[in-house]
């Protein structure tokens, strides 16, 4: 099984999974990358997965299905491009002979959902669209904080060693504001200059990992102290677990 980040507008991917003669897509916001990887690797599209109803994420899905009768699945709970097959938590999606598990994670739209499969080639894999980013969170355009802390959590319980497939490559100006939050933190020392060395080879960082995410990602340590004491420095009001997090969300906003 190969995967395969298509870079699409100025800083999305596509994910493409194949086998060699199979594949599906997640989050198509334009048609043509997935159609020219379609072609030079000679690949039929079973299936389009979408996790929220972005113009970014589901701009391509109409033209794809045209050209290749995939099936296409999404959210039960967002505005998209019908005919779709509507999905929600713990429903599950039957694909290249993988089973891809939903998750919800409302936040960053009010029904974002995550695909997540237990093993490709012996890893699990995760696709988390605009919820989960490498060091760094989707703004919360529909859901609140307390939505998106406990969506970020669902996502961390996953295993250390899942695969983190994020719609962005946001990597290196996340870790900028994670240097700032936790600027003792060796982790996110050492990520950063890896992933700018990847930036410059025009590479991309993902997919990350949920150990790494565990180390370098502030949003998943807001209950760190070092964080818990940096969100305080930025605002002193910020008490409880969703405090923290609000606050923190809103000073990467601003910053
Ligand atoms: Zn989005
Ligand atoms: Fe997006």
């Amino acid at each position: 099984m190969q995967l395969i980040p298509l870079p699409a507008f100025s800083d999305n991917y596509i994910w493409l999974l194949h086998d060699a003669q199979h594949a599906l897509v997640v989050d198509p916001g334009a048609a043509q990358p997935v159609l020219d990887a379609l072609q030079q690797r000679g690949l039929q599209l079973d299936a389009i997965l979408v996790t929220h109803h972005h113009p970014d994420h589901t701009g391509g899905v109409a033209a794809l299905r045209e050209a290749t009768q995939a099936k296409v699945f999404g959210p039960a709970r967002e505005l998209m491009p019908e005919p779709l097959t509507r999905l929600k938590d713990g429903d599950s999606v039957p694909s290249l002979g993988l089973n891809f598990k939903v998750i919800d994670v409302p936040g960053h739209t009010a029904g974002h959902i995550a695909y997540y499969c237990a093993e490709v080639n012996e890893v699990p894999l995760l696709f988390c669209g605009d919820t989960l980013f490498s060091a760094g969170c989707g703004r919360l355009f529909e859901g609140s904080p307390a939505q998106m802390l406990a969506s970020l959590d669902a996502l961390a319980a996953l295993p250390e060693a899942t695969r983190v497939c994020c719609a962005h490559e946001y990597t290196l100006s996340n870790l900028a504001f994670a240097a700032a939050v936790e600027p003792n933190n060796q982790a996110i020392v050492e990520y950063s200059a890896k992933a700018r060395s990847l930036r410059l080879k025009q590479l991309p960082t993902l997919p990350s990992t949920l150990l790494l995410e565990r180390q370098v990602n502030p949003f998943l340590r807001t209950r760190e102290a070092s964080v818990i004491a940096a969100v305080r420095g930025f605002d002193a009001t910020a008490i409880d677990e969703v405090g923290i997090f609000a606050a923190l969300r809103q000073w990467k906003d601003q910053s």
